[in-house]
């Protein structure tokens, strides 16, 4: 047994010190990046934020939207092989193809011709510390020598670079902090969001990767704070949740008429049960996401919005002019209490 006696922080833990700033208004702030890769040559320019790969989130619809604003879907992968031949051209290079251990390759050969289009290859197992990970890594790379990866989860610096290593570009960064996740509770594991993106985006950068900050994200500031902990990407679940493009049912509550969707972890046993067959689901046992009913939020363009205004809020705050001063412009202050909750 051993314990690190550090503090690890979350992003409630924080908040961005304001800095002298000679932006007045946030229309004077990019959040375009342009980024190239350690493995791949392919070039990408947008706004770094990412939908998530859950079926209540990454869908086709919400790719629609969010590649209108230049901003990154990864597709949920449980979408056919028709479905994803039919995604418009126009808007591939802002849509990743999600794939697991267990699919294999298989979807990605389906789609043939049809991939030329698409850059990035999400590569997503709930736990990416197993050898069987690092290898399937490899194995992506070395077939589709030309596409951007993104793999994941990993929340420590020494797997972080193991993943880079064997071919990923990117690597998602977060175990435990979603906000349909159980797992600190069910296994107890996990590393608190921003100290795990502070220390796996140092690794990353050291030998040339990136990391996508996954999960956590509560609120616009915790983007920012994402971005000024060195995260090059932000990965989003919850926040982009409950809208029109998301593919859940809306439910109206008969007396009060308020409008909720289900929203639940990818490792619930909803997901489980909508998804694998029983084999699975006895290997799985104890499900580590949760079902929630959420309020209907409406359009996810509006929303989008409102997160990418926040963040260029943070910019006009902090001198940041680019997305990528964010982090070079960051002081974060430890707080006990970051909040006024007198209204709550
Ligand atoms: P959020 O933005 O909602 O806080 O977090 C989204 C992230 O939570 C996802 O991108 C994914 O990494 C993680 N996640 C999604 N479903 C589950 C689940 O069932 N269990 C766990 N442990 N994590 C999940």
């Amino acid at each position: 047994m051993h314990i690190e006696n550090e503090i690890k922080y979350d992003f409630s833990d924080v908040l961005i010190k304001p800095k002298r700033s000679y932006y007045t208004s946030r229309k004077e702030v990019d959040l375009e990046r342009k980024f190239s890769f350690k493995w791949s040559s392919l070039v990408w320019k947008g706004i770094p934020v990412a939908a998530s790969n859950m079926d209540t989130v990454g869908t086709i619809g919400a790719a629609k939207v969010l590649s209108r604003h230049n901003t990154l879907t990864c597709l949920h992968k449980f979408h056919s092989v028709e479905e994803l031949r039919e995604i418009p051209t126009g808007i591939r290079k802002n849509v990743a193809i999600t794939i697991g251990i267990a699919e294999g390759l298989n979807i990605l050969y389906e789609l043939g011709d049809h991939l030329k289009q698409f850059k990035f290859i999400c590569i997503d197992v709930a736990n990416g510390y197993t050898e069987q990970f690092s290898d399937f890594i490899k194995q992506v790379r070395d077939e589709f020598e030309e596409k951007i990866i993104i793999a994941g989860n990993v929340c420590t610096p020494e797997m972080t670079e193991q993943l880079i290593l064997s071919g990923a570009d990117i690597v998602k960064v977060g175990i435990g902090g979603g906000s349909a996740c159980i797992t600190r509770n069910v296994a107890g594991v996990g590393i608190p969001q921003l100290s795990a993106v502070i220390d796996c985006s140092d690794a990353a950068h050291g030998i040339g990767g990136m990391v996508m900050s996954d999960g956590g994200c509560t609120c616009s500031g915790d983007i920012s704070k994402a971005f000024g902990a060195n995260a090059d990407f932000v990965m989003l679940g919850g926040l982009l949740a409950g809208h029109d493009e998301n593919s859940e049912k809306i439910t109206v509550d008969e007396e009060t008429g308020e409008k909720s969707v289900k929203f639940y972890g990818m490792a619930s046993s909803t997901a489980l049960e909508k998804y694998y067959s029983d084999n699975m689901k006895i290997d799985y046992k104890a499900s580590e996401g949760k079902l929630v009913n959420i309020t209907y939020k409406g359009s996810l363009e509006d929303t989008l919005l409102d997160l990418l205004g926040g963040v260029r809020s943070t910019c006009t705050y902090i001198g940041a002019k680019k997305i990528k001063d964010i982090s070079k412009c960051t002081t974060f202050v430890c707080v006990n209490n970051q909040l006024n909750n007198y209204f709550n």
